[in-house]
């Protein structure tokens, strides 16, 4: 963002619904967040609360492929063209999925991702890459990264120490050989779950749409009494997790933006629902059949 000039005095359109990250990213560069809520569809940046949120100080759109599942880019890129903004991905947690063909990280102007080790490209460290097709961002980026210096002992602006360590760098192209591979795996596996849970009432699954193909980062699902769910899987030694339990706008640290919950009602339905199931390249169709078997017997079994 900060290679597209953005800064104090400009606004950045970001999912209200989000890792924290997403948002403390705008506001690194002075830039004003404006959240705005997910979709019941695509449960992340939904295009017409995008819309009614653009004004005059509107730079960028964020979209987040949150879980791995592509937004709804054909309708944000509409947007971004006809108001003349730029659209920035954050595809953290989805690289190695396509949207209309296009890789996610290919479709915004300049945009962001991680190798966190957990996401589906990780390193065994920190580390994170920008991609983009425009070369004067993306030399400036370069040269940012390395505190402004284009040439040794030269500095022409006030840069960061963001290199990418070069260990991590070895690991990634060995890990990158398998990400196809992998994410081929948790698309399986994804589909199993959809087929096993499908008939049960209380579970809503994450659906991509049409033109996407997801890069299951986790595997999240919607359901009743969450909680009590997760409590009862546990006792079995089956982990589950929430991504999130708080969304960034009930966060401490961004209490300032005053930004009331009742404004986000997607985003509190899937920060009470959600519940994200195993997944990962190895996991077993049995294991996944148990899993299964003991989500349909918690809801089956008489009230607890
Ligand atoms: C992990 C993540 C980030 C941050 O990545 P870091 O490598 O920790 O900086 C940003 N956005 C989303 C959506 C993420 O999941």
């Amino acid at each position: 963002m900060l290679s597209l000039g953005i800064g104090p005095g400009d606004e950045v359109i970001v999912p209200a619904f989000t890792f924290f990250a997403s948002i403390s990213a705008v506001l690194q560069t002075g830039a004003k967040p404006v959240l705005a809520d997910i979709g019941t569809d695509s449960y992340t940046l939904n295009p017409e609360k995008t819309e009614a949120l653009i004004n005059s100080n509107t730079k960028v759109i964020m979209p987040v492929h949150l879980y791995g599942i592509p937004a709804r880019m054909t309708e944000l890129t509409e947007l971004a063209t006809q108001y003349h903004l730029n659209i920035v991905e954050d595809f953290a947690q989805s690289v190695g999925a396509f949207y209309n063909n296009n890789p996610a990280g290919s479709i915004g102007k300049i945009n962001g991702s991680s190798f966190y080790p957990v996401k589906n490209l990780g390193a065994l460290g920190d580390g994170g890459i920008i991609t983009t097709n425009d070369p004067d961002l993306a030399e400036f980026c370069r040269v940012f990264r390395n505190y402004g210096s284009p040439r040794k002992y030269e500095f022409e602006k006030i840069g960061v120490n963001s290199r990418l360590d070069e260990l991590q760098a070895a690991f990634l192209l060995v890990k990158l050989k398998y990400l196809d591979r992998w994410l081929k795996e948790k698309n399986k596996i994804a589909l199993r779950y959809f087929k096993n849970l499908k008939g049960l009432q209380a579970v809503k699954f994450f659906k991509p749409d049409d033109l996407s193909i997801p890069a299951w980062h986790i595997f999240p699902i919607c359901c009743e009494e969450r909680d009590k769910l997760q409590q009862f899987l546990k006792q079995l030694d089956i982990e589950t997790l929430i991504h999130y339990p708080i969304p960034p706008y009930r966060q401490p640290a961004l209490q300032f933006l005053n930004c009331s919950a009742e404004k986000f009602p997607e985003s509190e339905k899937i920060a009470s629902k959600e519940l994200s199931l195993p997944i990962y390249p190895g996991l077993q169709e049995d294991k996944i059949d148990y899993i299964c078997e003991k989500i349909i017997e918690f809801y089956h079994k008489p009230r607890r």
